[in-house]
């Protein structure tokens, strides 16, 4: 048992920080109060905050782009991918990031990734794993760069099927190798551009929303165009990823179904620096309206998420500081605030990434342990996580530590360090 006390809490669930102590018993917060622990190792944690693990809610775990790859830096053979993937989850760790809902990811990656971790032969974070990203032949994706995938051995990212069976049966087999959550190509838009807003006929996507639900599966759409938005909606995907062409009605529908979105404005701010193609100037007009939309969709209750394209393309990296940059690029929205945005991180976060009765995301008695401790207070400057070498003093998964910077004031603590160094 161990009990962080004297700490600043920010605990995810809206409440404004607050200073209490949180014990950890097992892998679970045991408990959250101003009382003494009954017993176990006592750390004092006095200007510091206790918040929960960040989660990263939309990442590529095994895009790496070197400029010998082409064009998402997906196509390397799977012992590559799964070294990148491991290295991702490193990364992850050591920025305060203790969770990831996986985007898309070729040779099932991320499945793959949670076994080693759950097996202990890496460490790396909690992974909600996604698989390929699902289309249709001759789409905007398919069509994309002039068929740069057909030319590999390597199937990269995608893959493509034709009617409502053939949809149904591949997202079975996505299931069966350990995807969580679905990954469809909905629409073009958003860097990726092609002759048609929609990829998919609605009969197909309904039988693959049916088909990932029936098998207790989660479905997250790239999708782009307004009507494809409502449309997404109320077939019942979870995750609306990017949704450049959200507006207020989207936000109403977003808010009365609990759906989740995942802006990627990181992305698009990045498209601007490097000239990214953008054909029709789509991007631009998206990067002007999201940020008109955040503050609204904020407001209506929409449940939003960080993440974006980091390992693809030219332009975010998975590094140290990358993640976490988008809270402060976030908390910089008018009509924003780094409670808010935090809150994306963490609660909002946690709802997507585990199944009820499970909690994570949130510092509530029994809830899982997933915590880090900062130096000062992240919510009033979001940008102390952009430096985890200066500021990360701890970072808790499953109630053990993984990296462990904090203050001890007695031979018990150096005992412990001792221990963890061995794997104890
Ligand atoms: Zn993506």
């Amino acid at each position: 048992m161990l009990t962080l006390t004297n700490a600043r809490i920010f605990d995810g669930t809206g409440m404004a920080p607050h200073r209490r102590s949180v014990t950890i018993d097992g892998d679970r917060i045991a408990a959250v109060g101003e009382g003494a622990p009954l017993s176990g190792e006592v750390i004092d944690v006095a200007g510091m905050t206790v918040a929960p693990g960040l989660i990263c809610c939309h990442l590529h775990a095994d895009n790496f782009k070197s400029g010998r790859t082409d064009p998402l830096g997906a196509e390397w053979p799977p012992g590559m991918l799964m070294a990148i993937g491991v290295r991702t989850c490193r990364v992850l760790l050591e920025t305060g990031f203790t969770g990831f809902v996986g985007a898309a990811c070729s040779n099932d990656i991320d499945a793959q990734l949670k076994m080693a971790i759950a097996e202990g032969i890496v460490p790396g974070p909690r992974i909600r794993p996604c698989g390929h990203h699902i289309g249709t032949t001759a789409d905007a994706n398919d069509g994309m760069i002039g068929k740069w995938w057909q030319e590999l051995a390597h199937p990269g990212t995608d893959l493509f099927a034709d009617g409502p069976d053939a949809i149904r049966r591949l997202v079975r087999l996505e299931i069966r190798n350990g995807v969580e959550i679905v990954k469809v190509f909905f629409s073009s838009g958003h860097g990726v551009t092609g002759p048609t807003a929609r990829n998919m006929a609605r009969d197909e996507i309904e039988a693959l929303v049916q088909a990932a639900h029936e098998r207790g599966a989660k479905v997250r759409a790239h999708v782009c165009h307004k009507e494809l938005i409502l449309e997404a909606i109320e077939l019942g995907i979870e995750v609306i990823d990017h949704g450049d062409e959200v507006d207020e009605a989207c936000i109403e529908a977003m808010a009365t179904a609990g759906t989740f979105w995942v802006p990627s404005l990181a992305f698009l701010e990045a498209a601007q620096r490097i000239n990214y193609p953008d054909p029709g100037d789509a991007m631009a007009r998206a990067r002007a309206s999201v940020r008109r939309m955040l503050p609204l969709a904020q407001k209506a209750g929409v449940r939003m998420l960080l993440g974006d394209d980091y390992g693809g393309g030219r332009m975010l990296r998975h590094d140290v500081g990358a993640y976490a940059g988008e809270l402060a690029m976030y908390g910089a929205v008018d009509g924003l605030s780094g409670a808010d945005v935090l809150g994306w991180a963490t609660r909002n976060a946690g709802q997507l990434l585990v199944d009820r009765p499970d909690r994570v995301g949130v510092i509530e008695k029994g809830a899982l342990a997933d915590l880090i401790v900062v130096d000062g207070d992240p919510v009033a400057d979001l940008t102390l996580l952009q430096r985890p070498d200066e500021t990360l003093r701890a970072v808790i998964r499953d109630g053990r530590f993984v990296i462990d910077r904090l203050p001890r004031a007695t031979r018990a603590g150096g005992a412990r360090q001792a221990e963890l160094a061995a794997g104890g």
